[in-house]
C-alpha cells in the first residue's frame, strides 16, 4: 500500500493545547484511495480462493446467527439474485432461496449505520439538539446497520450506539450514486462559516476544526443547514472532496493528473463540476446579489444585514495585522506547515477583494458517515454477551464494533483514523477466531 506524500491536517480540534483534536498533520491519503487500500487484501483473498483455502459468497445476506448451547455456530440468510449494479449503487434484495453455513467461528464485520437514517435518528445522542429533519447520506445504502440487531438477538451487547460522526460540510451530489448521496467537503480554513440565519459561527466552528462542536452549534439554531462564503481563490485551493470518484487523480494513481488538478490553474475538475452543476453552489460578482440568491435558496430567515456585517467585519480584521479574529490567526498559522501552504491554504485576502472573485456561497448539510459505537468486544475481538463474558464462537471487527470494541477508539477517533481501526481490529479478531477454531 502506498501513500500520497503530503500529509493532511484534519480536525484541529477544540482550541486549546490540551483539548481534543490532532496536534500535528497526520491524515495520510492512500495512493489509489479506497480501491488502493482494498487491493492488497483482495489479491490475497483471490490467491486463497484459487488455492482452495477460502470460499467467497457474494449475494449471501445474513439474516440470523445460528446458536447452540450458548455458542455461535454459523449463520442463516438469503441468497439474493444476481445484480450487476455498478460499485456503490444499491442492488436489489430479491431472494432466490436461503442458506445456512456452519462455522467454528463467526466474525461480524458488517460496517456502520449511516445509510439507515431511521437507525441514526433512533440512536441520536441526548447531548446534542434533536436530529436534523433532512440529512444527506455519506455512505452507500448497504451501510444499513441491520447486523447490530441480528448480533444482539444472538446475545451480543451493544455499547455507545449514540456515538456517531456526522459531517457538517455535506453537499448534494450532482450525480448521485446512492440514495440521498452527499459528498463531504474537506475544507481548508479560510471559508467564512455562517449559520442558517446569516450569523457568523464562533470558534471552534472553523472549517476543519471541530466536527461535533460545529454540529451542535448548527442544530442549536433550529435549522439543518449552514453556509460557507468564500472566493474563487479559496475554492480553487481549499476545496477537496471526499470519496474515490471525486479524486480520480489519486484513485487512478496518476502523478500527471495530480499535478494538473492540484497545482494547475482553476478549480480541480471534480470541484468545478459542483460549481457548474451542484444545487448548493451559488456565485455572484457582488455581495448583495449573492445574498439575494442565498435568500432564494433557503426556508430560514436569512438576515442580509447579518451576512454583510460578518463579511465586512472579517475583511476589516484582515487589514489589521494584529488581528484578534481567531480564524484569520488560524489561516496564517496553517501556512506555517509547508503541506498546507502548498496545496491546502490560500494566501489570506479580503473576501471582497475583486481580483479574488467571484464570490461563492455554498449551502452545507449534515452528512451521515461513521458509527463509533456498536458491538462490544474485548481486546481480542471476542463479542461480549449480556453476562459480561465473551460469547464462544462470536467475534466482531471494523465499524460495526465502533472500529474495534464498541468504543475503543473514543468518541472522535481523531478523524481520519477510522479505517486504521477497521484493519487493526480485523487482524486482531481474525487471529483470535483462528486460534478459537484450532482450539
Ligand atoms: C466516501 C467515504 C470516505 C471515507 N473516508 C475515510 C477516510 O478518509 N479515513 C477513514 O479512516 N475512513 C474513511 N471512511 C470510513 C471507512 O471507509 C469505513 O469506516 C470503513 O470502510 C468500514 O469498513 P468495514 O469493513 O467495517 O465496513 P464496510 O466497508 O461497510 O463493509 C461491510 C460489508 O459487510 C456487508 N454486509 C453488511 N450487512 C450484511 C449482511 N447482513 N449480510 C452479508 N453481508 C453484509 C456489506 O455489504 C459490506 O460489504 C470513509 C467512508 C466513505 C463512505
Amino acid at each position: 500500500m502506498g501513500f500520497f506524500p503530503v500529509v493532511g491536517w484534519a480536525e484541529r480540534g477544540g482550541s486549546t493545547a490540551s483539548g481534543h483534536g490532532n496536534s500535528v498533520p497526520r491524515f495520510h491519503i492512500t495512493w489509489g484511495t479506497g480501491p488502493g487500500l482494498v487491493h492488497p487484501f483482495a489479491s490475497r483473498l483471490r490467491r486463497g480462493i484459487a488455492e482452495g483455502q477460502a470460499r467467497y459468497r457474494p449475494r449471501h445476506r445474513v439474516t440470523a446467527l445460528a446458536t447452540a448451547e450458548g455458542r455461535v455456530v454459523g449463520a442463516h440468510g438469503e441468497v439474493l439474485a444476481e445484480d450487476n449494479a455498478p460499485r456503490g449503487v444499491a442492488s436489489h434484495r430479491n431472494a432466490l432461496g436461503t442458506f445456512h453455513v456452519e462455522a467454528g467461528a463467526v466474525i461480524v464485520a458488517s460496517g456502520g449505520i449511516g445509510g439507515n437514517h431511521e437507525l441514526v435518528r433512533e440512536n441520536w445522542p441526548d447531548r446534542l439538539p434533536p436530529a436534523p429533519k433532512e440529512m444527506l447520506s455519506g455512505v452507500p445504502a448497504h451501510v444499513d446497520g441491520l447486523m447490530l440487531k441480528i448480533a444482539e438477538d444472538a446475545g451480543a451487547t451493544l455499547v455507545n450506539t449514540d456515538r456517531m460522526w456526522h459531517y457538517t460540510e455535506g453537499i448534494t451530489n450532482h450525480s448521485p450514486v446512492w440514495p440521498a448521496h452527499g459528498i463531504r467537503i474537506l475544507p481548508g480554513p479560510s471559508s467564512l462559516w455562517l449559520d442558517a440565519t446569516g450569523k457568523r459561527m464562533p470558534p471552534p466552528a472553523l472549517p476543519g476544526f471541530d466536527t461535533l462542536g460545529t454540529l451542535d452549534q448548527i442544530l442549536k439554531t433550529g435549522y439543518d443547514h449552514s453556509w460557507f462564503i468564500l472566493t474563487q481563490r479559496i475554492i480553487e485551493k481549499e476545496f477537496a472532496l471526499s470519496g474515490s470518484e471525486q479524486n480520480p487523480d489519486l484513485t487512478g494513481k496518476s502523478i500527471r493528473e495530480l499535478l494538473k488538478q492540484r497545482l494547475g490553474s482553476g478549480a480541480p475538475g471534480p470541484v468545478q463540476a459542483f460549481i457548474d452543476r451542484g444545487v448548493d453552489f451559488l456565485h455572484a460578482t457582488d455581495l448583495d446579489s449573492l445574498i439575494s440568491q442565498m435568500q432564494a435558496n433557503t426556508d430560514a430567515p436569512l438576515n442580509g444585514d447579518a451576512v454583510r456585517q460578518a463579511v465586512y467585519q472579517r475583511d476589516s480584521a484582515y487589514d489589521n495585522k494584529f488581528t484578534k479574529d481567531l480564524q484569520l490567526a488560524a489561516i496564517r498559522d496553517a501556512r506555517h506547515y509547508v503541506g498546507d501552504k502548498l496545496i491546502r491554504v490560500a494566501p489570506p485576502h479580503r473576501l471582497l477583494e475583486p481580483k479574488a472573485g467571484p464570490l461563492y456561497a455554498v449551502k452545507l448539510h449534515v452528512l451521515t458517515r461513521k458509527s463509533l459505537g456498536g458491538i462490544q468486544t474485548d481486546l481480542q475481538g471476542r463479542v461480549i454477551g449480556n453476562d459480561g463474558a465473551p460469547i464462544p464462537g462470536l467475534f466482531s471487527a471494523g465499524e460495526v464494533s465502533g472500529f474495534g470494541g464498541g468504543g475503543i477508539h473514543g468518541y472522535r477517533a481523531l478523524e481520519g483514523t477510522f479505517v486504521g481501526g477497521c484493519i487493526f481490529s480485523g487482524r486482531t479478531a481474525g487471529r483470535a477466531a483462528a486460534e478459537h477454531t484450532e482450539g
